[in-house]
């Protein structure tokens, strides 16, 4: 090796000790009679001292070392008059005997610090030297590790980690696929997994019982701040199961990753079913780490002729605790932030409970102080508290609030990073309308099972909508991290699954015909479960971004800006694989 020890890693113990170093220059001081260079690899930064007087010619080569060579020292480990407590090698300097210059560097096009002064772009057009700064380097290391404890933890509970193939067929369902030309089928096509899903199911038919990987999925949807073209999933199944046991096994599955990854206890999962989260936070991903539920209000504010609240299908209130001192401007912030196009309220009513009991609306009009009373009692509001509220169509105005009650809980400090909260929402309605559609498609995916009561349902057009799906996910800060589902595993029903979503029998035996031919030989019940493993890490690591959490990331157009892709083929290509570009 060519080195003795890494930058990380010498103390004062080491005084005394000859060491051999290599490294990056991240720094040099030049203060006349001494110069210092921090030098800088994966581990830390360690500093190396050069004295003009006991060793000018030397000290004249440390000077012309540029930022980013990369150099290997020999020295001597000396305890430092001038200690740095902030950084563990701080205490040690290396006073410096020989300099190899390993490999030189052109000046960076920013500066490989934690406070850098390279933009976004910049940053990832030359990842690999973003990725030489801490910040960065440690977001992957945090990634390594949730990932080595989850094969741990699994490994223990005898899942075994099976490769499904990555080149396969394009299916209907779900979101855009990615697709793959075949030189060799001409006008053919394969299609990138968007979730190994179907093969996993295929491994429970051949008795693999319990399975798991850490697997790239693709999904050519639009783009946002948590979202990439390619991600990884912590894809699992298990056979013989039902769905208590699912949600106990993953349940256990995060507990060991808080505890040995974040060093925190998180306690169980409390579960709510969709309709209550929807009911109580209006999003079926509700952030519950603080309280702020939803209160209805139709049977305290309706009759009152205030007409906005008559005619709307639902009056929703929460109450914002200790707010009644809300200024105007707050308020007019608040009104303009729900009538803002992407959240659509038409307005804002609100009252507060001043601190001496009385109580002001803004449709004082309409309610006297004892109709207002009788608002703060549904909504448990004491004095000092605000109620603010929306009504109107029973969906929308669910979201809006939603969006209202995100943003309060922001304003007053509530949604701390390092606070998790943790919990699971079951009772999923299998199917969901598309009203540009026209019809059903399955909320989870075709292969989820209805709950065995609901069956029935299924048989008659107009009682889709009320089945219920022995679906789950886990939220995370109002974040899905995971969800998965009890599978159907009958043939016969996978069959009417199918038509109810609109694909006559012969479609979907030409798309599904595989899963539905292995149902015939002996498919086990069996479950599973999928995580976003970049949004799991991006969570454990406090980030919004998964994006910091993945090596080489795509940007918001979902281009490798580094390498530039995707990018033109040749015509010699092109032909080879049957493909005609339209232009
Ligand atoms: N394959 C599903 C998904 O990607 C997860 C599951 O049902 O296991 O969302």
């Amino acid at each position: 090796m060519l080195r003795t020890h890494n930058c990380g890693e010498l103390r004062l113990n080491h005084v005394s000790q000859d060491v051999e170093l290599c490294g990056w220059v991240q720094k040099s001081r030049d203060l006349g009679g001494m110069t210092f260079i921090d030098l800088r690899d994966r581990y830390g930064i360690t500093q190396l001292a050069f004295n003009m007087d006991s060793n000018p010619e030397l000290s004249g080569v440390a000077r012309k070392l540029g930022r980013e060579f990369v150099i290997k020292v020999v020295g001597t480990v000396k305890e430092r008059e001038n200690k740095n407590l902030q950084i563990p090698t701080g205490e040690i300097e290396i006073i410096v005997k020989t300099i190899e210059v390993l490999n030189e560097s052109i000046t960076p096009p920013f500066t490989i610090e934690e406070q850098t002064d390279g933009g976004d772009d910049l940053r990832m057009k030359y990842r690999y030297l973003d990725l030489r700064r801490s910040s960065v380097r440690s977001n992957l290391q945090l990634r390594h590790k949730v990932a080595q404890q989850t094969r741990i933890y699994l490994d223990t509970k005898d899942f075994i980690e099976v490769e499904t193939p990555v080149l396969i067929k394009s299916t209907p369902e779900g979101a855009r696929d990615f697709v793959v030309p075949s030189r060799m089928n001409p006008g053919e096509f394969y299609a990138l997994p968007q979730s190994p899903q179907t093969f996993k199911q295929l491994l429970m038919v051949s008795g693999f019982d319990r399975y798991y990987q850490i697997v790239k999925c693709f999904r050519d949807e639009d783009l946002r701040a948590d979202r990439q073209p390619e991600f990884t999933q912590i894809d699992c199944e298990m056979s013989f199961v039902e769905q208590e046991d699912v949600l106990n096994m993953f349940e256990g599955l995060v507990k060991h990753l808080f505890i040995t990854v974040k060093g925190i206890d998180i306690s169980s999962l409390p579960r709510i079913t969709y309709d209550e989260a929807m009911k109580y936070y209006g999003s079926d991903k509700p952030d519950t780490r603080f309280d702020m539920k939803f209160v209805e209000m139709n049977e305290v504010v309706k009759g009152k002729n205030f007409k906005v609240f008559d005619e709307a299908e639902l009056v929703v209130a929460i109450c914002a605790k200790g707010c009644a001192d809300y200024t105007r401007k707050q308020l007019d912030e608040l009104t303009d932030f729900v009538k803002r196009p992407q959240i659509g309220a038409t307005g804002l009513v609100y009252a507060r409970i001043n601190v001496d009991g009385s109580i002001k609306s803004s449709v004082d009009k309409f309610y006297d102080e004892t109709a207002l009373k009788q608002w703060a009692e549904k909504c448990n509001a004491q004095p000092g508290d605000l109620i603010l509220i929306l009504a109107g169509n029973k969906d929308k105005t669910r979201k809006a609030l939603c969006e209202l009650r995100l943003e309060m809980g922001s304003r007053l400090g509530l949604r701390d990073k390092n606070t998790f909260s943790c919990l699971w929402v079951v009772d999923f309605p299998l199917l969901e309308f598309n009203e540009e559609e026209g019809r059903y498609f399955a909320m989870h995916h075709p292969f989820t099972s209805p709950k065995p009561e609901d069956i029935h349902l299924l048989n008659d057009a107009s009682s889709l909508g009320k089945v219920r799906a022995n679906a789950y996910d886990m939220v995370i800060n109002g974040v899905e991290v995971g969800g998965g589902s009890v599978r159907i595993y009958d043939k016969k029903l996978q069959s009417r699954m199918f038509e109810v979503l609109g694909f006559s029998a012969a479609e979907a035996q030409k798309q599904f015909g595989f899963l539905l031919d292995a149902f015939q030989y002996g498919a086990p019940p069996h479950a599973g479960i999928a995580f976003g493993f970049d949004r799991l890490c991006s969570l454990f690591g406090g980030a919004d971004s998964i994006r910091d959490f993945i090596a080489f990331p795509k940007n918001n157009s979902g281009r490798d800006v580094m390498i530039d892709a995707p990018s033109t083929i040749d015509e010699k290509q092109l032909k080879e694989l049957n493909v005609a570009v339209i232009k």
